[in-house]
């Protein structure tokens, strides 16, 4: 396959997701399956599977990224893809809903204490690189947050940290998935 249509594959693949509020469009998680699995939730052949659960069920089935998206998941589980009361405080109730609801989970060993600023949650853009490790002005503007965790210096790079970004002020934020 040439690079020219794996990357026209990867653009349409990424049409299809639907946006999701608190998560950047290129680490949305979800699988891509070339056969499809049908959706626990709505029982549709879906190309596009979350399987990550939810933060309060044991339930691990494939999800399609419309019942995910929708909240129609959580309902028909009866379930939360994040516990409001682990995250960071915001006195929206819309954000709050939109957070437990309707954003997926990222698959972390760790409870996500999913950062707010600026009176909403921030977004979640990448798993943070070793590049991103080496950016000075960015760990200078993390350092707060890091002194927060506790984290002895030489263990940070080897911890999985999660870069999120309030979408307000541009302020980057971290989470440390401790194991
Ligand atoms: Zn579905
Ligand atoms: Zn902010």
């Amino acid at each position: 396959m040439s690079r020219f249509f794996d990357k026209r594959r990867e653009a349409s693949r990424r049409r299809k997701l639907p946006k999701f509020r608190y998560i950047a469009d290129n680490t949305l998680p979800f699988r891509r399956d070339a056969e499809g699995v049908p959706c626990a939730c709505c029982g549709e052949l879906t190309h596009e599977v979350y399987e990550s659960g939810f933060a309060d069920s044991a339930f691990t089935g494939a999800l399609c990224p419309a019942c995910v998206v929708s909240g129609r998941a959580c309902q028909t589980f009866d379930a939360s893809f994040h516990d409001a009361e682990q995250c960071e405080q915001v006195s929206s109730p819309m954000a709050m809903e939109t957070l437990e609801h309707c954003t997926p989970g990222l698959n972390t060993d760790q409870p996500v204490q999913w950062p707010a600023c600026c009176g909403d949650y921030c977004v979640f853009l990448r798993e943070m690189t070793a590049e991103d490790f080496e950016n000075e002005e960015l760990m200078e503007e993390l350092a707060d947050d890091i002194a927060a965790w506790e984290i002895p210096e030489e263990a940070v790079e080897e911890t999985r940290a999660l870069l999120f970004r309030c979408p307000t002020c541009g302020k980057y934020r971290v989470f440390f998935d401790l194991d």
